[in-house]
């Protein structure tokens, strides 16, 4: 950037701005619609080409396509030279979020009326950490916390929430406040002020072995290392076994260490299942442990009628991760941690005179930074507030219903076909199976189901997941698109076995698969 030239007093260089951002001037505003209008026809144009999930396009050749260009040339470019090899480069070589056939992660597509908020949201650029940047945006964020804790029926009055950037943050948030909520009940130890006290290595939170891999993230974060997790096992679909976690507090009680949270997913990221959510409950208040419960993936079955019940007992929940960026079908990023009792908020509150002052607390002003991790953080609230404006509660819930059921028709194609095993039966929406045909070692199934996967991938046919279940490699559809049919996934399911059978004959002889 050149400073000085020809500005004078008034401009230090010497280009006008006025047209790079959107104000109230005509000229700025033709400049904004126009450059929205190419972008809107460049995405509309790529989901009216894309006939596949994905290209098929390899990471190297991509990183070349990226490079051939400066990330930062020297002098301004112009739009209609960018925004079509943006499209080429990039819109042609992501994921098709859309597309029915895309369906390996909780990766959803985002709602119309939520692309439009994005757009309100970015506009407008609130920032929610102090009232002064996010004025009438603090207030929506508020009132749609406020709904959320009845949606999850926590108590009224007490009950609060922020929006967060995923289930990452949410479930960092509850073992923290778990954690430091302990340390003062028990000890009158502050660990905000203090650090962790010395009895900390004997810290335990137990979950189940099929909670996500961000609750022993979590606790390395909080100093406490992945060996404080304590992973129970699980009954055959992948729920929390009441009777090991029992064993689990019998056996931490004997070794001396100290359980203070306890951990129930609603919705396992392989197999969608529920923990018993009323027995981990009533465990908790009698062992008087913080119950937090990741419904991240399963959160969206409340605006359900016909699922709903599947997360009886959620509301007895001490704190409580959403995700919206998943089954509530917003864009990335946008989730909600919940708590149900205001006042433990004060374990991570802090006053930074700039922003927060102790002062706007006494007056009245509401200034969020003090119940999140983040400081600068987006309003995506919006996105969420317009997307139940537009879509209402009963359409939204029918979406749910429609994916849930999706995969347990799919789930019935897989059992019908011979040559595949379908691993568990689905509780929300995905399906984990594996190829098998006549192999017998799961060795050999585990590397047909990995070539399988990566064969659609470099296709582009179909974009699917692995994962690994009971120690063995096999395949995952988690369904997120309420327009994708049984027909078309049918298909996939076909070539899935006529692939897997290609790689057994081949197997069968050579001895080996190349
Ligand atoms: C996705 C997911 C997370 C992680 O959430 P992010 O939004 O990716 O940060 C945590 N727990 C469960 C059960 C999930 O499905």
């Amino acid at each position: 950037m050149r400073i000085g030239g020809r500005g004078g007093k008034r401009r230090m260089t010497e280009y006008a701005y006025e047209n790079d951002f959107l104000t109230g001037k005509e000229e700025s505003q033709r400049t904004y619609r126009q450059l929205m209008h190419e972008s809107v026809e460049v995405l509309i144009q790529h989901f009216a080409s894309a006939d596949k999930p994905y290209s098929g396009a390899d990471p190297l050749s991509l990183r070349d396509g990226v490079r051939r260009y400066p990330v930062c040339p020297e002098e301004e470019g112009n739009a209609a030279e960018l925004l079509p090899r943006l499209g080429e480069l990039l819109l042609q070589h992501s994921a098709v979020v859309t597309h029915p056939l895309c369906m390996a992660h909780l990766h959803c597509p985002p709602l119309q009326a939520s692309l439009a908020a994005e757009l309100l949201i970015t506009g407008t650029n609130a920032s929610m950490d102090s009232w002064d940047q996010s004025m009438s945006a603090t207030m929506v964020e508020q009132e749609v916390v406020r709904w959320l804790c009845s949606l999850f029926s926590l108590p009224e009055g007490g009950s609060d929430g922020v929006f967060t950037s995923g289930g990452t943050q949410s479930n960092l948030m509850g073992l923290l406040l778990a954690r430091d909520h302990y340390a003062e009940d028990r000890w009158g130890w502050s660990i905000q002020q203090r650090g962790l006290p010395p009895e900390a290595s004997r810290l335990r939170v137990l979950c189940s072995e099929a909670a996500h891999f961000t609750v022993k993230q979590s606790a390395a974060l909080l100093g406490l290392g992945h060996e404080s997790v304590m992973t129970i096992p699980c009954d055959e679909r992948g729920r929390m076994r009441v009777d090991a976690l029992e064993k689990a507090l019998l056996q931490l009680r004997e070794l001396e260490l100290l359980p203070f949270a306890i951990v129930a997913t609603a919705g396992t990221t392989d197999l969608g299942a529920v923990d018993p959510l009323p027995e981990l409950a009533a465990i908790a208040r009698r062992d008087r442990l913080w119950l937090h419960t990741d419904a991240a993936y399963g959160g969206a079955v409340l605006l359900s009628d016909q699922y709903a019940s599947l997360l009886d007992g959620i509301e007895a929940s001490d704190s409580i991760a959403v995700d919206f960026h998943k089954l509530f079908f917003q864009p990335i990023s946008c989730g909600a941690f919940l708590v149900r009792e205001r006042s433990m908020y004060r374990y991570v509150r802090l006053h930074a005179d700039y922003l927060n002052p102790q002062r706007d607390d006494e007056d009245g002003v509401p200034n969020l930074v003090g119940k999140s991790l983040q400081t600068t953080r987006r309003f995506d609230a919006l996105k969420l507030y317009m997307s139940l404006q537009l879509v209402g509660r009963k359409r939204l819930g029918c979406m749910i219903d429609t994916v849930i059921e999706l995969a347990s028709v799919v789930a019935e194609q897989v059992r019908r076909s011979p040559a595949l095993e379908l691993l568990a039966e689905p509780v929300l929406s995905t399906v984990v199976f594996r190829y098998r045909g006549e192999l017998d070692s799961d060795e050999l199934i585990g590397e047909v189901n990995r070539h399988i996967r990566e064969e659609l991938l470099r296709s582009g046919e179909a974009v699917i997941a692995r994962t690994r279940l009971q120690q063995n490699d096999c395949l995952k559809l988690t369904l997120l698109n309420p327009t994708a049919t049984s027909a078309e996934i049918g298909r996939v399911i076909e070539r899935i076995v006529s692939v897997g059978s290609a790689l057994e004959q081949q197997h069968t002889k050579q001895y080996h698969i190349v």
